[in-house]
């Protein structure tokens, strides 16, 4: 996605841009077909990394859709990025049971005879009372009253003490209820983000969960999200790649980018106080005028050497940095299932997991468009927490084989979303399943893609785009950004700052890339004035006692 979106805005600024790639373009991002699988004129199951999800608060990654165009008219955003305007929350918990609820009021509009069904209806009414039950109200409201503390923090505090401290630690979820500790502190992470409560940075968590939630009242304007219309939460309507990355890739080509496939870096030469050269993995050299490392945090580790670091001490900071595990796995299944298009939170599944099926919000017919025909759906799901034990084998993901995984998963799934009055996930009715071919097994369990994660304090180890190296920049998730989370957004955004150093570098009078903030409401403006000046005189967030 970094890399993507540099040689974008540098292509269409008139240099000449060169991509070294070793694996595969879009990175974790990428969508694939699974081997042997296309059959009488039909294209390959569709795989992927992880589904996407593209919330309302998201700028830069739409903008770019906007200038991808499409051979027949149209741009990526227009014709592949679709609202989904209803959610499944599912409970791993008896007395809950999965609930359809609307996102929007066009969401309601639309989806209304699922949401009003009676199975639906009960399966609200019975969550929303157990819920009530299991948290109190007074644990509901500090935990409001902690967002509303995010929001009206100066940013001097986000940085100084909410990025600084653990977000269980700054919801204080000591002492209260499970249900609290499990749903409500444990939702905005483990499901949304792959990020631990107890290590994620405050700042990050409630900095993203404000803007999900704004962005969702249509109170920005400068998002693509309301209230009536929805958009907080879209997709695309057909594999990432189909979609998205390989029209990118055909009109960066168009352009003029260069791409060089199964080609890595392996080194960076410092002379100097500049990058010399680049080494690459097979041996090669690159001169260039200017280099833009936009390799994941694994990749990029190794080749912060001491003289690297002798150029830049601060680079220094990247080597303290983390990732973890998110991978997805996608069931293929011999039924469409009728659930409305919707994102499945399945809150509380040890392995956190959450869920997308794809045929109904992709608007296609499976069976005649992928696979032997015999598959109607797919059922895409990610699976954030691979340190947990699960429910049928009693180890934690990193512990068991693929077909333990594929088993517990489904099982965990199966869990959640049959407590109603429905059986929403059948087994028999799985024909196939994918789990991401980045986790092998040689023999010991790994991950060629780990993701970064924005762990409490960690923004002091984070790089600029820019770097104290003249000709040298960094892309990537890692790198600091407006969004403040590992996503494509933050990607994206790296991409086009490393994009806007070069120009500056080079003199360009060219127009710098678009890079925007994270929006707020311009209402809490005074609030966070006077948290300013409580903040530089010592003195705690008024609503923090
Ligand atoms: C399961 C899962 C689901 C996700 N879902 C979402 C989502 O719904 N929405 C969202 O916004 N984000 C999501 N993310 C996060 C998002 O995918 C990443 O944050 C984003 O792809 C990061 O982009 P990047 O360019 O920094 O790195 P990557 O996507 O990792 O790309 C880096 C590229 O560098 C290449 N490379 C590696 N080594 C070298 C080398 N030595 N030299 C040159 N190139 C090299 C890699 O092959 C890769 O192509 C998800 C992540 C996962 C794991």
């Amino acid at each position: 996605m970094a890399g993507l979106s540099a040689a974008h805005e540098l292509i269409e600024r008139g240099f000449r841009v060169t991509v070294y790639e070793p694996a595969y373009l879009g990175g974790k991002a990428r969508s694939h077909d699974v081997p042997g699988t296309a059959r009488g004129g039909r294209m390959a199951l569709p795989g992927e990394h992880g589904f996407r999800f593209f919330p309302g608060c998201y700028q830069h990654v739409t903008e770019s859709m906007e200038r991808i165009p499409l051979r027949g008219g149209g741009n990526v955003k227009d014709r592949h990025l679709i609202n989904v305007e209803t959610a499944v929350i599912a409970f791993d918990e008896a007395g809950y049971a999965p609930t359809t609820a609307p996102a929007s009021i066009m969401g309601f509009v639309d989806h209304a005879a699922d949401i009003v069904e009676l199975d639906n209806l009960r399966n609200a009414l019975m969550t929303g009372l157990k819920f009530v039950v299991d948290i109190p109200p007074h644990e509901l409201a500090y935990f409001v009253s902690r967002e509303l503390i995010i929001a009206t923090s100066c940013q001097q505090r986000r940085l100084g003490q909410w990025e600084n401290t653990p977000w269980i630690q700054f919801v204080k979820a000591k002492g209260k209820s499970p249900a609290y500790e499990r749903y409500l502190a444990g939702a905005l992470t483990r499901a949304l983000v792959a990020a631990k409560s107890h290590t994620a940075s405050a700042r990050t968590i409630g900095q993203i969960g404000l803007a999900l939630a704004t962005s969702a009242t249509g109170l920005i304007g400068q998002y693509d999200a309301g209230l009536v219309n929805g958009g907080v939460d879209r997709i695309l309507n057909a594999p990432t790649n189909h979609a998205w990355i390989d029209p990118w890739v055909t009109h960066l080509r168009t352009r003029g980018v260069r791409f060089v496939m199964n080609e890595g870096v392996a080194d960076f030469a410092v002379s100097g106080g500049r990058i010399s050269g680049a080494r690459l993995q097979s041996g090669g050299t690159v001169d260039a005028d200017w280099y833009v490392a936009a390799m994941p945090l694994d990749r990029l580790k190794p080749l912060v050497t001491p003289g690297l670091v002798g150029a830049d001490p601060l680079l220094a900071g990247i080597r303290g940095l983390e990732d973890d595990w998110m991978v997805g796995i996608q069931y293929f299944l011999s039924r469409r299932s009728d659930i409305p298009p919707s994102h499945i939170a399945a809150l509380g599944t040890p392995w956190a997991l959450t869920g997308l099926f794809q045929a109904r919000p992709w608007n296609v017919d499976f069976a005649t468009t992928y696979g032997d025909g015999s598959v109607r759906d797919c059922l895409s799901i990610d699976i954030s927490d691979w340190e947990k034990p699960g429910i049928l084998y009693g180890k934690p993901a990193k512990r068991c084989t693929k077909q333990e995984i594929a088993r517990e998963v489904w099982a965990q799934m199966s869990r959640a979303m049959n407590s109603g009055g429905k059986k929403l996930l059948r087994s028999e009715e799985i024909v196939t399943w994918s789990l991401d071919p980045s986790v092998t097994w040689s023999p010991q369990i790994a991950n060629a893609t780990p993701l970064m994660v924005n762990t409490a304090g960690s923004y002091r180890n984070r790089p600029t785009a820019h770097t104290r190296i003249p000709n040298f920049f960094i892309g990537g998730d890692h790198v600091r950004t407006n969004i403040d989370l590992a996503t494509m957004e933050g990607a994206n955004e790296s991409g086009r700052r490393a994009a806007n150093a070069i120009l500056a570098a080079a003199d360009s009078s060219a127009r710098p890339a678009t890079v925007f903030p994270l929006w707020e409401l311009p209402m809490l403006e005074p609030f966070k004035a006077e948290d300013r000046k409580r903040y530089k005189a010592g003195q705690p967030h008024f609503l923090d006692f």
